[in-house]
């Protein structure tokens, strides 16, 4: 099962990704958790990437695109993977159309979580507030700047994947302003109808 998760910051496609894990067992690849971790572990990648991330604009292409290519290598992919934060412009739902036909694999299926663009920056200080609660560590971009940031350039950059997916014939849109297990069962009923 091969499928991706879109939808703007506070959508809620980390935790519907993290439900179909559990119950999948296929691995989440989110690209915003890879650059965190190469951030923290100062690597070149996250070296270069920590600025931008921080300003709640989107690291260049190339760099995601290769990232995503040598995770989908990695052996616990084969079963497949559920994608979150990427692609996040067309050029690289292109790349990555092109590195699943070199790599003999294909979607299943292309996910949005539509939402009320009002209700995520509350959703994003929730976060805050209860990741301060549970005395974990806040993300650098979880602040008003540079959310709004990030919700700009989803608009600019990302939502225009809908058109793309919607052309392709690939695209399924659910209701995420529903309660998380109903977005859950809606999920479910469009997985059962690919498999
Ligand atoms: P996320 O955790 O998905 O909200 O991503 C956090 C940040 O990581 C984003 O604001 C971008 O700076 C960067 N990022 C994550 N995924 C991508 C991607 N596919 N393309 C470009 N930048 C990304």
């Amino acid at each position: 099962m091969r499928l991706i998760l879109l939808g703007p910051p506070g959508a809620g496609k980390g935790t519907q990704a993290q439900r179909l894990v559990e119950k999948h067992g296929i691995p989440q690849l989110s690209t915003g958790d890879m650059l965190r971790s190469a951030v923290a572990n100062g690597t070149e990648i996250g070296r270069r990437a920590k600025a931008i991330m921080d300003a709640g604009q989107l690291v260049s292409d190339d760099v995601v695109n290769q990232i995503v290519s040598d995770r989908i290598d990695e052996p616990d992919c084969r079963k497949g993977f559920i994608l979150d934060g990427f692609p996040r412009t067309v050029a690289q739902a292109e790349a990555l159309s092109a590195m699943l036909g070199a790599k003999g694999q294909k979607l299943d299926a292309v996910i949005e979580l539509k939402v009320d663009e009002s209700a995520l920056i509350e959703r994003m200080k929730k976060r805050v507030a209860d990741t301060i609660a549970a005395g974990g560590t806040v993300r650098a971009d979880d602040n008003a700047d540079s959310f709004a940031k990030r919700l700009e350039e989803y608009r600019q950059k990302t939502a225009p994947l809908s058109a793309h997916y919607k052309q392709t014939g690939e695209l399924v849109t659910i209701d995420g302003m529903q309660d998380m297990d109903a977005v859950t069962h809606e999920i479910e009923d469009i997985l059962a109808k690919a498999d």
